[in-house]
């Protein structure tokens, strides 16, 4: 898999030491839920991908989310280009999933939205599969993978990647 690690990507250190998690029942799926670039999976651009996820860690530090978060809010970050980024990483408690839904499953952002690009393509899928593989791996996730709307309610994570996951979730 072809793995960016924080230092990478730049990351804020967390303001607070993370909730150790000891396993999960599996991974949900988000996306972004706004407007993402309908280039952005052109070859050229993973740069912008980079700057979309400082972005929004930035926006969940500053309380973009209502509340200031100590981190990203996701374990994970995965890109149309197959790259997927350190998010909280494994072992560490999410703040995406919904209140009292975060000790059950890991958080994987996908770089789609609900407008501009909005399909994942197959290099995207691919990154999710390698997450939760890693998840799995690193992190003792469990076999379920859900979307966030499973169990809270939201549109996340928009119908064609809902309709991935409820097809199995399977290398493209
Ligand atoms: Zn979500
Ligand atoms: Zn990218």
């Amino acid at each position: 898999m072809n793995l960016i690690t924080r230092a990478e990507w730049h990351a804020k250190k967390p303001t607070s030491a993370y909730v150790r998690l000891a396993s999960t029942e599996g991974v949900k799926i988000h996306y972004t839920g706004g407007k993402v670039p309908a280039d952005l999976a052109d070859p050229g651009n993973h740069d912008r991908c980079v700057d979309l996820v400082q972005d929004i860690q930035r926006m969940h530090m500053s309380g973009g989310r209502g509340e200031k978060y100590i981190d990203v809010g996701y374990n994970m970050v995965c890109c149309p280009h197959r790259r997927t980024f350190v998010g909280r990483g494994p072992h560490a408690l999410p703040a995406a999933n919904g209140a009292g839904l975060n000790s059950g499953h890991y958080a994987v952002l996908a770089l789609v939205g609900s407008s501009g690009l909005t399909e994942p393509n197959d290099d995207l899928l691919n990154a999710l599969v390698d997450a939760i593989e890693y998840l799995r791996e690193h992190g003792d996730a469990g076999r379920e993978v859900k979307g966030h709307r499973d169990g809270y309610d939201t549109s996340c994570p928009g119908d064609p990647l809902y309709r991935w996951i409820r097809d199995g979730a399977e290398r493209p």
